[in-house]
């Protein structure tokens, strides 16, 4: 497939090519960058080092009705679905996640609200800079890692390089018409050279073979209460997770009318587990925290044969009392 390009003085003309998409983009949300609605090209944010919340809020926000009603109908009203046909300027790791949470969605049931989003056309940035507590590459990933997306940019200064990589990318590129020009013979190899250095950046690693198998024998092992005794249990490692699909279903109920609506959860709260007898299986942050590790490095990996991280950095960069993933395997492993 043709690469192609498109000058960041043509940028803007290139976003409103896709006016007529619904388009998501990382934008400043309050406090937090996000993807949300394009409204305006000037307010696109691509010179980041990555969002604050994952792409995953686009796919599975973090509150949906998925249905109303009424009393005396016996009919629900069920809203419309999908409403996203681009997502542009996502991180190859953050890809990679949503493939991994394809496995939860389209397991046991097959979500349609859930899969209707996943049709639309995702548009990677890959990292030129990593951020400091990237382990992408320890996880089979890297800063342009094409897995999960259908176009790759490349920032090669001036210009974004575009990669096509799926027949939706090509699309892509044929709506953009004449805002993006042919790559010249050197644009490849520049881009290839910037992800060779973002590469050499990353310097964090973790070594996870033999974990999945090992890590539930660690049960009693100290360093559950010993990272716990540290952690607030503010959930802040699990919504900013990219991986991260729990969810609770609660109906919200005014007068005669109500929705039942699904929202994030957190297996890092206590009422995640809280029995209605008022037993917890996990009543204490030790038995959370040693839950959260081994759901993604042991029991994920048992269930669908892959690992439920990429190394993003995220539950480090924004843990309010610095629990570091990164640390809590190197005391798996030596511990093993
Ligand atoms: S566990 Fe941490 S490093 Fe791994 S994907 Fe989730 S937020 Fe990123
Ligand atoms: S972000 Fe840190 S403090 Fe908050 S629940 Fe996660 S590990 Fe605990």
């Amino acid at each position: 497939m043709d690469m192609k390009k498109v000058r960041k003085e043509k940028f803007a003309d290139f976003l409103a090519t896709l006016a007529e998409q619904k388009l998501y983009a990382p934008q400043k949300v309050g406090e937090s960058l996000r993807f949300a609605p394009v409204t305006d090209s000037g307010k696109v944010e691509l010179e980041m080092s990555n969002t604050t919340v994952p792409p995953k809020s686009v796919f599975f926000p973090q509150t949906e009705t998925l249905y109303r009603y009424e009393v005396g109908n016996t009919e629900i009203q069920q809203p419309a679905m999908g409403g996203v046909d681009i997502v542009l300027g996502v991180r190859p790791c953050d890809a990679r996640a949503q493939v991994i949470v394809d496995s939860l969605f389209g397991w046991d049931y097959n979500d349609p609200y859930y899969q209707e989003r996943r049709k639309a056309t995702v548009v990677g940035l890959a990292c030129n800079k990593p951020c400091v507590n990237c382990f992408c590459l320890s996880l089979g990933g890297g800063p342009a890692s094409t897995v999960g997306l259908d176009l790759l940019m490349t920032d090669l200064g001036d210009a974004y390089l575009l990669q096509p990589l799926t027949e939706k990318g090509e699309k892509l590129l044929a709506l953009a018409g004449e805002t993006v020009e042919t790559a010249a013979a050197g644009d490849r190899e520049a881009a290839e050279s910037l992800h060779g250095q973002a590469e050499q950046m990353i310097t964090r690693k973790v070594e996870t073979a033999g974990v999945a198998e090992k890590l539930p024998g660690l049960w009693e092992h100290s360093l559950w209460q010993e990272t716990a005794n540290s952690c607030l249990g503010c959930g802040i490692c699990t919504f900013l997770c990219p991986t991260c699909h729990c969810f609770d279903i609660q109906d919200e109920v005014e007068g005669l009318e109500g929705r039942r609506c699904r929202m994030w959860d957190s297996c890092m709260f206590k009422e995640y587990t809280l029995h209605a007898s008022g037993h917890n299986p996990r009543p204490t942050r030790r038995e959370r925290t040693r839950n959260r590790i081994n759901h993604k490095y042991s029991y994920f990996v048992q269930k669908f044969g892959h690992t439920a991280c990429v190394g993003c950095g995220r539950c480090i960069n924004y843990c309010p009392v610095n629990i570091d993933l990164v640390e809590i395997l190197r005391q798996v492993k030596e511990a093993l």
